[in-house]
């Protein structure tokens, strides 16, 4: 992809194609390498790389029903001439993001966390921003200047931490992840809400929407505080919550002139469309169900320590002790060579005692060194590997009979239990008297911060309560 837009960039360099294009929002001259013609169809090549990277999200009626409110939206921006394309892409990531040309991309992940119509409206509505600005040809200029790929305009700022990120990043050259910056964001911010009033909506929803993701944020940083990790970033330079920033305000009260009487929220319809949507992992990436992990396809399932935080990463599944002080990993080798004891011994020392043992009727060994444990099993030609570490031999020894366990707690799923794993989806119940998200996170697959988690939901973190006749959002 970089090589391939490196010789776009060089084509374009020889065509003489650099020079300034009036920009399409502000009418003014630009600074712009790119006619729209190669803006489109840098575009079109780049959403073949997006989709190699990200699955369209497998349902025809949300589809339509987010392509429906783009296109109206787009056709009231100011660049209507172009085709957009809105595709919800299946990735529990909280985040949408833009192609020049008109290719939209709003992942089935933040859509759980919206309420409304007007909110989704907002989100695709700041995308289609940056389209209509044209950050992505603006920012490809200046990337072009120091030859490197593309950017996507992206709700994250600037780091994505998900691996999915760092493979675009890879893929598409690094600039992804530079981010647009406070002014594009803004600016995105202002044309979205434009668009909005112009759509019917009242564009105070974009103003939640960035609410959205700094509660997304501030949550992120108490659970990033549990993991022992960096937290993540939304919508970067919002340092104070939206309601108190008063550039954002101003931004978005700038539409509020265009707005008609009775702005459509459209609250109900929106959270209809939600039911059944899926929520967190699908099941080809494996699913953790309280302290289990089961993965259908590779038909396995393991369970970890009790009280341990567990992360399903694309290559490994990593589960980590409440006092972060020990972890133990769960990966693959598809090519192993050897017994299992063999395999042990290459990773942990010719030295080292390794116990030779039947889990689940599988070929395994187990052993530790120093503040290292590891479980291997073979089963299928393939080594399911079960690294564990603590911070010292000491604190391995505390935690070793946990870890131990969990390592012969390796097991494979009957056909009927493979059949019967399906993804979390998000399901409507009406609030009564008494109900609380206490109650609710009590009967709950989301684990330690379920009750969080369905504040997030319902636009009601972080001290909200269900009310009376409320619809909200559970998962099941
Ligand atoms: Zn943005």
């Amino acid at each position: 992809m970089t090589r391939l837009l490196s010789l776009l960039l060089i084509s374009a360099l020889a065509q003489g194609l650099i020079g300034c294009a009036q920009n399409p929002v502000s009418g003014q001259q630009d600074f712009v390498m790119m006619s729209e013609t190669q803006e489109i169809s840098m575009g079109r090549s780049a959403n073949a790389e997006v989709l190699k990277q990200y699955s369209v999200y497998q349902n025809p009626a949300l589809q339509s029903y987010v392509n429906g409110i783009g296109q109206a939206l787009a056709q009231r921006s100011h660049r209507s001439n172009l085709n957009y394309h809105f595709t919800v892409v299946d990735s529990p990531e909280i985040n949408a993001f833009a192609l020049p040309g008109g290719y939209v991309y709003i992942t089935r992940g933040i859509m759980a966390y919206l309420n409304s119509e007007a909110e989704l409206a907002a989100v695709l509505g700041h995308e289609i921003g940056h389209v209509t600005a044209r950050h992505g040809v603006r920012q490809q200029s200046a990337a072009q200047a120091a030859n490197i790929g593309i950017s996507i305009a992206s709700i994250f700022v600037p780091e994505l931490n998900t691996q999915a990120g760092h493979d675009l990043s890879n893929l598409l050259g690094g600039a992804l992840l530079s981010g647009y910056g406070r002014e594009h964001e803004l600016e995105s911010d202002r044309l979205g809400a434009q668009y909005l009033a112009r759509t019917e909506y009242d564009p105070q929803a974009m103003i939640r929407v960035v609410g959205v993701l700094k509660n997304q944020e501030t949550f992120d940083a108490e659970i990033a505080k549990q993991e022992g990790r960096e937290p993540r970033r939304y919508h970067g330079t919002f340092a104070t919550h939206p309601d108190n920033d008063t550039r954002l305000q101003q931004v978005v009260g700038e539409a509020k002139n265009l707005t008609v009487a009775n702005p459509v929220e459209k609250r109900e319809e929106y959270l209809r469309q939600t039911e059944g949507l899926i929520f967190g992992d699908n099941v080809a990436e494996g699913v953790v169900r309280d302290r289990r992990f089961l993965h259908k396809d590779l038909g396995i399932a393991l369970t970890f320590p009790s009280g341990w935080s567990i992360k399903n990463l694309p290559d490994k599944v990593v589960a980590l002790s409440a006092q972060n002080d020990a972890m133990l990993q769960l990966g693959l080798d598809a090519k192993p060579s050897g017994t299992a004891v063999e395999y042990a011994r290459r990773l942990l020392g010719q030295n080292v005692s390794i116990e030779a043992l039947k889990i689940d009727g599988l070929q395994a060994a187990l052993g530790s060194s120093g503040n290292r444990l590891l479980g291997v099993i073979y089963h299928g030609g393939k080594a399911f590997l079960l690294q564990g570490g603590a911070k010292t031999p000491q604190l391995l020894a505390t935690r070793r009979e946990a870890m131990e366990t969990a390592v012969r707690s390796f097991r494979i799923l009957s056909a009927d239990e493979r059949a019967a794993i399906r993804p979390l989806t998000l399901r409507l119940v009406q609030a009564v008297a008494g109900d609380s998200y206490a109650k609710f996170a009590a009967r709950s697959p989301l684990g330690r911060n379920a009750e969080q988690y369905l504040r997030l939901l319902n636009a009601q973190y972080p001290q909200g309560e269900p009310v009376p006749g409320q619809t909200i959002k559970l998962v099941e």
